[in-house]
């Protein structure tokens, strides 16, 4: 019966309201209906143009098969849990329109929460600030950063080529200047230049948080950007404090995202470094998310 039901919309029918029916029957105990609505919304407005609001005043709205072709292999990713952000190929952070693939994480609203605090924190500034993002990925908070603070000098370092070239591809749509390092934090890089503000969103989760992750994160997201070691979580953080160490400004201020179980045990990392008024903070899920801290 439901074979039937398919094939009849995809030889016969492009009523786009049947499509998304179709979405809704195939996806709901996978994602929720409010969810698979959301999805439906962004594929539309993507491929086809077309406004929620359009569609629900004429649900008689009909597609070509050809327009058609882009939202049934959606579909087919979608069940698959495939991220909708790498479907369509971008997501927005922080009022900002990002291109995302595979070689980058999707940013996330925690790391939104990074941004507004450091922005809130140097906006009254009033000199050129020299601001370093280490592992900056899709360059989502450097970038925001830099549209925000438009007086800053923003530097963003990843070991990947990949993401830094979605990086500067990000800069360039955003229209704002980033600085670009390709090195390894962990490989604590020789930078001759003093920062004063080093934030960072580095890999934090341990394999033992492997099973508490979902499929769409842990099948298709970056490993490199996501995954620490059970025995030495910490590890990015510590060559992050000894790069400080070096390369932070006396007064120059810290801003790290962290795992929410290793709240205590990265506070204790700065402050086994001496590091000043650290400040442990959670995000709006009530979980451990950031550390800010003052470079003494
Ligand atoms: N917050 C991300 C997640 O839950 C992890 C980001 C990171 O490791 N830096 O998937």
């Amino acid at each position: 019966m439901f074979c039937l039901d398919v094939e009849k919309i995809i030889t016969l029918c492009m009523v786009v309201k049947e499509i998304k029916n179709l979405f809704h029957r195939e996806l709901d105990t996978l994602y929720g209906r409010e969810e698979v609505s959301h999805f439906f919304q962004l594929l539309i407005a993507h491929y086809l143009n077309l406004d929620r609001m359009v569609l629900a005043l004429d649900p008689n709205i009909t597609i070509t098969k050809q327009e058609e072709q882009p939202l049934f292999e959606a579909l087919q990713l979608l069940k698959q849990e495939y991220p909708i952000q790498y479907i369509i190929g971008y997501t927005h952070f922080y009022d900002l329109k990002f291109k995302v693939t595979p070689s980058v994480l999707i940013p996330r609203p925690e790391t939104e929460e990074l941004v507004r605090k450091i922005v809130e924190d140097v906006k009254e500034i009033n000199r050129p600030l020299r601001i370093l993002d280490i592992g900056t990925g899709s360059g989502c908070i450097a970038v925001s950063l830099a549209k925000n603070l438009p007086d800053a000098i923003v530097f963003a370092l990843d070991i990947s080529e990949e993401a830094l070239k979605i990086a500067a591809e990000n800069a360039l749509n955003n229209e704002v200047r980033l600085n670009i390092i390709q090195e390894s934090i962990l490989e604590l890089p020789d930078i001759a230049m003093m920062f004063d503000v080093i934030v960072s969103n580095p890999p934090y989760v341990r394999e033992l948080e492997k099973d508490t992750i979902k499929n769409n994160v842990k099948l298709n997201e970056p490993h490199i950007a996501l995954f620490v070691s059970d025995e030495d979580p910490l590890i990015f953080y510590k060559r992050i404090l000894d790069f400080s160490e070096k390369n932070l400004k006396k007064g120059g201020l810290i801003y790290v995202e962290i795992n929410q179980y290793l709240g205590k045990e990265t506070r204790q990392l700065f402050e086994s470094k001496f590091f000043l008024e650290i400040e442990l903070q959670k995000d709006f899920l009530e979980n451990y998310r950031i550390i800010k801290a003052v470079q003494p």
